[in-house]
């Protein structure tokens, strides 16, 4: 068993630098090494770009490189294009061509997390959003064996709150709204814990650092409304794909701080921490001795299967890389 560290609860592990295999830059296909951008660019300055990030799963026995949900990804990114004015003129079609494209000239045969970017390529000291170029570019990185959180993730309720919609809104993944993650992650980080969940302004839960949230309580998962200043996660919308096929009531609503102390299950979801339960929050362990619970148990191995093509279900989750 693998001992779960930070990396399971907020995106890939720490990588040394990337800076071997091919990317996508301008418009092709390039070597990483040459995909480079000036200090003048106007999204270094500013946090002016919106990201995404998105696993493959390599299946050995099909020889095949599922990628997880990629339009979705990539319609989520042209609605934060939306948020930041970022005009790319390409389609859905047109991102996920390219990344397949960057993903086969890399020839990965290994797990990958793909990192699409949207930018504001602009050179010039301006703060605004309107008349500046903008590019997109995406590369990717084996990424190992998920790792195994059966001791369940030791969490801490933040001291710093989640960015407000009228200041940065979540919804929108903006490359410098995440300095509000790495706040929060810091902290967490150094007091020992495996990752954070911050609540909203007004003191309602939000999301986890880098993933969302659902509590069990009564056989009902329950997990924060759109409008709570959360990423509208792609996993989160797999997970309520899944508790219907297995009949569990799910529920959008607010929820307290306290209930999470007393829940009957918790997990966060997300594509870097996948489904991951969470044993203690604040020093209280979550059900039976923090043991993963049965519902988060069902929905964790049903998504992995689904992910890595292990089963056949939900073939609409998957963008094969490789032509057969
Ligand atoms: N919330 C935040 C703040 C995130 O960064 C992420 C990761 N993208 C998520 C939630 C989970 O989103 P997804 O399931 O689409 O990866």
């Amino acid at each position: 068993m693998t001992t779960p560290t930070r990396a399971a609860a907020g995106g890939p592990p720490p990588t040394s630098s990337i800076d071997t295999g091919y990317a996508f830059f301008e418009g092709r296909v390039a070597p990483l090494a040459e995909a480079n951008i000036s200090i003048a660019t106007h999204a270094f300055n500013y946090g002016t770009g919106c990201f995404e990030g998105i696993r493959g799963y390599w299946n050995e026995e099909q020889e095949q490189l599922y990628v997880l949900k990629l339009p979705e990804h990539l319609e989520r990114l042209l609605r934060s294009c939306r948020l930041l004015k970022i005009d790319l003129g390409m389609s859905v079609d047109e991102l996920v061509q390219g990344i397949l494209a960057m993903l086969r000239a890399n020839g990965f045969r290994s797990d990958v997390y793909v990192r699409p970017i949207a930018y504001k390529s602009g050179r010039m000291i301006k703060v605004a959003l309107a008349k500046i170029p903008s590019s997109f570019a995406a590369f990717a990185v084996p990424m190992g064996d998920y790792l195994d959180t059966t001791r369940g993730l030791r969490v801490t309720i933040s001291s710093w709150r989640r960015l407000d919609d009228n200041a940065i809104p979540a919804r929108g993944k903006v490359t410098g709204g995440y300095i509000n993650t790495a706040l929060a992650v810091d902290d967490a980080i150094n007091a020992g814990f495996d990752d954070t969940i911050m609540l909203t302004g007004d003191g309602h839960v939000a999301e986890g650092s880098s993933c969302n949230l659902f509590m069990v309580r009564n056989g009902v998962l329950v997990t924060p409304p759109v409008s709570e200043d959360i990423l509208v996660g792609i996993t989160r919308g797999a997970v309520v794909e899944l508790a219907r096929e297995h009949e569990i009531p799910v529920q959008e609503r607010r929820i307290d701080r306290s209930e999470l102390y007393t829940a009957d299950e918790l997990f966060f979801c997300g594509t870097g921490v996948q489904i991951a339960h969470i044993g203690e929050v604040d020093g209280r362990q979550i059900g039976e001795s923090g043991r993963r619970g049965p519902i988060v148990t069902r929905l964790q191995a049903r998504y992995l299967a689904a992910s890595r093509g292990a089963i056949p279900d939900y073939p609409s989750w998957r963008t094969a890389v490789y032509e057969k």
